[in-house]
Parts: C-alpha cells; structure tokens; sequence
C-alpha cells in the first residue's frame, strides 16, 4: 500500500523543475516548488494573453476578464464556498489578515473589545490584531498550550466571552503541523460563534496538504498563499463569507473598485471588488487557477483524522514525519517539539532543538551537507520564548518529499553530530 503511494507521488515529481540533484529540500512550510503547468500558465499568460482585466472592450481584454474570473470561480469550487463573492485576490495569507483587520474589525472594534488567538499563531495572525487591539483600547487573548504544543481548552468559557469580537486561529500550525484534533477547532470555532464572534482560520499550513471545506471549517474568514501550494508568489485568498460582506468597507481606494466617484461620497463597487484595488496581480491569479487545477488532481481530500482512512497525501506526510522522529529519536541531544503520537499520524513536519547547538549553527551544518532547512523563531518569538529556547530546527515535508531525502537529513544530523 505504502510502496504505491510513494511511487505514485514520486512520479509526480518530474513536474517540479525546481527539484534538483543534491539539494534536499525540506523547507516546504515556508514556500512550496511550483508545478510546471503553474509555470506554463504564467509564461502563456504573459506571451500571448496578456491584458488588464475589467476595463478594455476589445476581445483581447474580455478573454482576461473572462480568465481572471474563471479562477476565482476555480477557487470557490475547491473550497466549497457558497459564491465567487466570497473570494477575495489577495497577496497572500498576511494581505488577508491585515485586510480583515482594517477592512472588518477596524470598523467594529469598541474599547474593551478582545480578540482571541492561540500561542501558536504565525505574526501574519498576531501582528494585526495586536496593533489593531493597541490603537483602540482593546485586547488580545491568548488560548494557551500544554506541554505537547496542543490547544488547553479547559477555561474557554473564560477565554472566548461577549468582549470576544474574533477568534483568530490556525488551522494547522506551522511549527508542528497538525498540532491538534478537529474537535478542538471546531470547539473552539463553535465557542466563538455561540457568542457572536467571528471566526478567521489562518489555512497557511493547511493548503499544500489538504482540501479545505469552508463548511467543515465553519469559517467566517479564511486566508491563505498560493505560493504554499505549488503556486506563485504575491498572490493569495481572502475567503470572505456572504454573511458578512454588508460589513466589508474598503481599505485600499481607486480603480476598480468604485461605482460612481463623482459623488460626495463614492459608491463602492460590492464584494469582493470592493477590497481589489487597482490592477489585480493578473498573472499570479492565473497561475493560482493551475495551481488548483494541480492539487485537484491529487488524493487530498479533507478527511476525519479519526477515521481509518487517510488520503495518500496525508498519508504519504505522516509516513516520512515517522521515518524522521524514528531518525532522530535516536540522537539523546535532541528534543522534539509537539505531541508525537499525533505527529506520526497525521504530521508534515518535523521541528526540533539540538542541545549545545544554536538552531542557526544547526541549519548551516545541514545546509553544507545539501539539506536546506528553516532555523529559526519561524514568526512566532513569543512561543520561543515561553519555551524558554532561541529558536528552533525545522523539516517540512510536500507530497514531493521523498524517504531518500528523510535519510539524507538524518544522516546528516548523524554526522554533525558526531563532528
Ligand atoms: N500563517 C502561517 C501559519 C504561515 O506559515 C505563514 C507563512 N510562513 C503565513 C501565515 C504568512 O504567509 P505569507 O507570508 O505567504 O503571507
């Protein structure tokens, strides 16, 4: 079963140019290798079909209207939205956090109002809702952590109130992966629901591995990258539900995005053109769109962790995410982060500390041995300083991850080691 599954998704891997002989890349939390037919897309894109979108009345024009469309189209069905409308372009995961924050809450925020995130949240997730918490009298809540990194849930009445106006969170971390059940997000999601908050879920760290389900999530608001996801840069997704967007106003203004600027007070264009100003990142859009058509392709459908059933992707991950905690639970100088037995089932990544060794020092030795990892505080130096180290070693794997490169890595840490 194993065998097919590893040689099924090896075979995929002639599709990612960026994978080269040598280099062990195991970085994949950070940014994915695009797919050649996301290339393909962009380079056809900008050779034959380039034009701006909305405005021109010649065919050229319309067809890129046309496509640009057709992806936002493209990313509703893979997520299960309602309606295009719910789709917002963005740069990426942190665009749409910031847009929530200025477009959404800026306008609803009162003094003494709370927003809740957990101690595992990127500062794409944290960042904005402390600044915004600090201009208006407001305060952020931290839902803390045992031992294992996993959400304490047990004072979530205390944590997530009637002060609670979003519970900002994500759905898998990008420190330990699947850090936690879905009964707790869903608890959590549920809480903040039933006490008339909103619901962001930072899916940065979910994207590359699993189909995600706005219904499953239950989500007001969803963010995330293409480029976590085999697809280009400087582009990514505000998922925005319908429900909210009589509450959307605009954060960037000009073109695009207004319905008469002739009035005193401009009438702007409803969701989501309202929050795209300006000529959109065309190109990246339509490199998304082979993105999505890629992964759709794929076994990733989201499944119940607690059901028998993994979908090769999955499956595949929490393979090589045993075959590394296997690997290096046998060196006493290292620690692993995270709860292990959740790790090995449903992992994608493995991070961890060396004794003696700066995480820096760590990542240059491995780096000279032809494995590219991150080292780090990784975006979350609050979390690094609660556990009281300077940062940390991280391996994260894609569906182009392969058993070889797992024993490359740990063969270099062998060898560090006994250096
Ligand atoms: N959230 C999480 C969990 C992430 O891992 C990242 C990327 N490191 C981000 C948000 C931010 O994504 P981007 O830099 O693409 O905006």
């Amino acid at each position: 079963m194993h065998h097919n599954n590893e040689y099924s998704l090896a075979a995929r891997r002639a599709d990612v140019p960026a994978l080269k002989a040598g280099e062990v890349y195991l970085d994949n939390a950070a940014t994915t290798f695009p797919v050649q037919q996301v290339i393909d897309a962009i380079t056809s894109w900008y050779r034959d079909r380039h034009a701006s979108v909305y405005r021109g009345l010649y065919q050229r024009a319309e067809h890129a209207t046309e496509q640009y469309e057709k992806v936002r189209t493209q990313v509703a069905a893979w997520i299960g939205a309602r309606s295009d409308q719910e789709i917002v372009f963005t740069r990426g995961a942190t665009e749409g956090c910031n847009l929530v924050a200025l477009s959404w809450l800026a306008h609803q925020f009162q003094p003494g109002d709370e927003i809740v995130v957990t101690g595992l949240e990127h500062h794409a997730n944290l960042l904005p809702w402390l600044e915004l918490a600090r201009q208006k009298g407001g305060k952020v809540v931290t839902i803390p952590l045992r031992e294992d990194l996993s959400l304490c849930l047990d004072d979530l009445d205390a944590l997530i109130t009637n002060r609670t106006r979003l519970v900002a969170i994500s759905g898998s971390s990008h420190l330990v992966g699947m850090y936690d059940d879905e009964a707790a997000l869903r608890a959590v999601v549920h809480a903040a629901h039933a006490h008339g908050a909103a619901v962001l879920i930072d899916a940065a760290q979910m994207v590359a591995h699993q189909r995600i389900d706005v219904h499953e999530l239950g989500a007001d608001f969803i963010v995330f990258s293409g480029h976590k996801m085999f697809g280009p840069t400087g582009i990514g997704v505000l998922y925005c539900a319908a429900r909210m967007h009589n509450q959307m106003m605009p954060v960037y203004v000009g073109g695009g995005m207004v319905a008469d600027a002739t009035a005193d007070v401009p009438v702007w264009l409803p969701m989501p053109r309202r929050l795209e100003a300006g000529t959109p990142s065309i190109a990246e859009v339509i490199g998304l769109g082979a993105a999505i058509a890629y992964l759709s392709g794929m076994d990733m459908r989201m499944v119940q962790r607690h059901a028998v059933q993994q979908h090769s992707v999955q499956r595949h991950e929490a393979h090589l995410t045993r075959m590394m905690l296997e690997g290096l639970q046998q060196f006493p100088e290292i620690t692993i982060l995270g709860n292990l037995d959740r790790l090995k089932k449903y992992g994608h990544m493995v991070t961890c500390t060396v004794k003696g060794m700066h995480p820096h020092d760590v990542a240059a030795e491995l780096a000279e041995r032809g494995i590219c990892v991150r080292a780090g505080n990784h975006c979350a130096q609050a979390l690094h300083e609660r556990l009281g180290i300077p940062g940390s070693v991280r391996m994260s794997f894609a569906w182009y991850t392969t058993e070889a490169d797992v024993h490359a890595c740990i063969d270099a840490f062998r060898d560090m080691l006994r250096a």
